[in-house]
């Protein structure tokens, strides 16, 4: 499929007059779109709700985005969980997934009301101590061998994450004995998956399980999380996931394993980032420097502290050289940025057309793990965020960081105060 751009090379120019490059434009219509695209796939589920994974753009005027289009927040840590309270959104609204957690952090999420979803057995005991059982808790499930993951997210044998299958029925048993009334179960065993098939059949795996939980322990579960991970093209020659049709094989599969057993109706929740909000992210930066040697190299001025996919996963993610669109990609180049890291590559062997010393490179589907996964090694400075709104206006959304943002945990007046200078003048 054909790249294609909610802008064009004169309107990003004429944003470089207020903010200098690297900056993220993210295009609010096109997140608006998948978000209504994903409700609808659903709409036939009383109860369906997508929870968006915070952690993949972590910016209050996003997640309010997301919010109004009735999407709730899927937090990870304490930051995730108070973003998320600052732009209003309450109880229910929050669903709280994380793993290896410290009592602060899910006292604030019991606090909050938010669907605590607990990483492990021993957490059950952890929590009551520190914070207390709340009326609903959900479990996330870790089907080890049964399921085949992919490379972004690797097999769950090897994951970190979850209960096992026994378990899960140890712990709802403890639950129900605790008093605890309400129950989810969850699960995440995909990212970035294009083929839709595996969502099915991760919907048939938790039907089941709810339904074993409910024959042995007499429990209802009253939804079950399938998790993110639906994917996104990066590539040209990829395509999307069929929504649609993803909703519609889940249909026929809770009509035949669920709509007329007690657990009818069990609610559907999902927690994805990176489809809300990846294909409608673009990092632009401009080309400095030229170099060839074994190599010809592209050096532009964001590094991989904007975006570190490439450089930590391999990951593709398109190029485009603004205004030059149809000329020949003949030139074949790493792109690059400036970090003392040599896998600091935006595109590796890539073809290109001629790049000239201040053309606009735009790097596609970098609105999710994107600018949130960026870091200051090197001192590198994370860059300023805009949101292109519905109506076709620019908004600042998170400004450029500084030398001084950089410097703002240190205490130089103090050290300076210790007299001792290093330089001789
Ligand atoms: C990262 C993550 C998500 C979101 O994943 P995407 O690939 O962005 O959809 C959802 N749930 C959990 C538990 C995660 O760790």
């Amino acid at each position: 499929m054909q790249k294609t751009l909610p802008f064009d090379e004169q309107f990003i120019r004429r944003l470089t007059d207020t903010w200098p490059t690297p900056f993220y434009v993210y295009d609010e219509a096109g997140i608006r779109r998948t978000c209504r695209e994903l409700n609808s796939a659903f709409a036939w589920s009383p109860g369906f709700r997508e929870y968006f994974a915070v952690k993949a753009l972590p910016n209050p005027w996003i997640v309010r985005i997301a919010g109004e289009e009735g999407l709730g927040a899927d937090c990870s840590s304490l930051p995730e969980l108070i973003l998320s309270e600052r732009v209003g959104l309450r109880g229910e609204d929050l669903m709280f997934t994380s793993n290896n957690t410290l009592a602060h952090e899910y006292r604030k999420a019991v606090q909050l009301g938010a669907i605590v979803n607990l990483d492990d057995l021993t957490h059950i005991d952890y929590l009551r101590e520190h914070v207390g059982l709340p009326e609903l808790l959900c479990f996330r499930y870790n089907p080890g061998s049964a399921r085949e993951g992919n490379v972004i997210i690797g097999k769950p044998e090897e994951a970190k994450y979850g209960f096992t299958e026994q378990q899960l029925f140890e712990g709802y048993r403890r639950l129900r004995d605790a008093g605890v009334q309400r129950f989810g179960l969850h699960t995440m065993v995909a990212s970035n998956e294009l083929n839709g098939e595996f969502f099915v059949e991760t919907a048939r795996m938790l039907f089941d399980l709810a339904l074993r939980l409910h024959a042995e322990l007499g429990i209802r579960i009253e939804f079950v999380n399938l998790g993110g991970g639906i994917g996104i093209p990066y590539r040209p020659e990829q395509r999307p996931v069929n929504l649609a049709q993803v909703g519609g094989w889940i249909r026929d599969l809770y009509e035949q394993m669920i709509a007329g057993t007690v657990l009818h109706p069990l609610r559907l929740l999902m927690e994805n980032g990176r489809m809300i909000t990846g294909p409608h992210g673009y990092l632009v930066t401009t080309a400095v420097h030229h170099k060839s040697i074994y190599r010809d190299y592209v050096g532009v001025d964001a590094c991989m502290a904007n975006l570190m996919r490439p450089g930590m996963y391999g990951a593709y993610h398109h190029i485009t050289v603004l205004g030059k669109e149809n000329a020949p990609h003949d030139h074949v180049v790493d792109v690059v940025g400036s970090l003392c890291e040599n896998n600091d590559k935006f595109a590796v062997q890539r073809s290109l057309p001629a790049v000239e010393r201040g053309d606009l490179l735009v790097i596609h589907d970098s609105g999710a793990h994107g600018h949130a996964m960026g870091f200051q090694y090197n001192g590198k400075l994370r860059c300023a965020e805009l949101l292109l709104r519905s109506d076709g206006s620019i908004r600042q959304i998170r400004r450029a960081e500084t030398a001084e943002d950089y410097f703002a945990t240190l205490d130089f007046a103090e050290l300076n105060s210790e007299g001792v200078g290093c330089g001789t003048g």
